[in-house]
């Protein structure tokens, strides 16, 4: 099968099955080349049903998480957004399919490098990508309509909060090491609501706000 069958099949059988009814997530989903982002090795498993390894400990998440996180951005096209955790830069990709301009923070310089020639290659112009500790966001730029956070918080990510813009909307996975819930903030306001998603498994957010280093539990 080519990639593109395997990316409708993706799309029908792992992600519109579960539930995910956004038009213009889904056909970002169907649009953005997966394969092109984890490497070469894995080509052929990169629209399987599962994580895959993109080097230095990191993982590439399942497709299904990518969809719902980005579903419960809610975007409309129009958006700022800050990602935390560029890894491979597939989920930058599919957010700047749907938003304005994404700003992606990554703490493993080579990762941000392969990511941004990936990007590149794959012609997604309206991201920019900075090496550094992501934990405290990118106040340069603050405040985002939405913030994203694809690695695991071992509290609730307080400087990312105050990053947000009036209605703005945060998802982020927060709780141990081993296991979080998939969280979503809204800012209204002064006031921050918090919706609790499902259970979840990153890999480990390492910074300020994050873990302090490799962790034990
Ligand atoms: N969104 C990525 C997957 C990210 S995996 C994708 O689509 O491929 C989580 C990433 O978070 C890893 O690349 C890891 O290096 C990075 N990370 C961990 N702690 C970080 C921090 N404090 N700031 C920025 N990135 C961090």
């Amino acid at each position: 099968m080519d990639f593109a069958t395997l990316r409708d099949r993706m799309v029908d059988l792992q992600i519109v099955s579960r539930g995910i009814r956004n038009q213009s997530v889904l056909n970002a989903f169907r649009k953005v080349e997966r394969h092109r982002f984890v490497p070469k090795e894995f080509s052929n498993s990169a629209y399987n049903d599962h994580p895959l390894p993109i080097g230095y400990g990191q993982t590439i998440s399942q497709p299904y998480m990518v969809a719902l996180m980005t579903d419960l951005l809610n975007l409309t096209g129009v958006e700022k957004v800050l990602e935390i955790g560029t890894g491979s830069g597939y989920q930058a990709a599919i957010l700047s399919e749907l938003s304005n301009k994404v700003y992606s923070v990554e703490k493993i310089e080579s990762l941000a490098e392969k990511a941004k020639a990936t990007l590149k290659e794959t012609g997604h112009g309206n991201i920019e990508i900075i090496v550094g500790d992501g934990s405290v966001g990118w106040s340069d730029y603050a405040p985002f309509d939405a913030v994203i956070v694809t690695a695991s918080c071992p509290k609730e990510p307080i400087s990312l909060m105050r990053q947000l813009a009036d209605n703005g909307r945060l998802v982020a996975p927060v709780g141990s090491s081993f296991s979080q819930v998939l969280t979503l903030y809204k800012k209204k306001g002064k006031e921050t609501s918090r919706r609790e998603i499902c259970h979840c498994v990153f890999v480990p957010l390492i910074g300020k706000e994050g873990w302090e280093a490799e962790v034990d539990g």
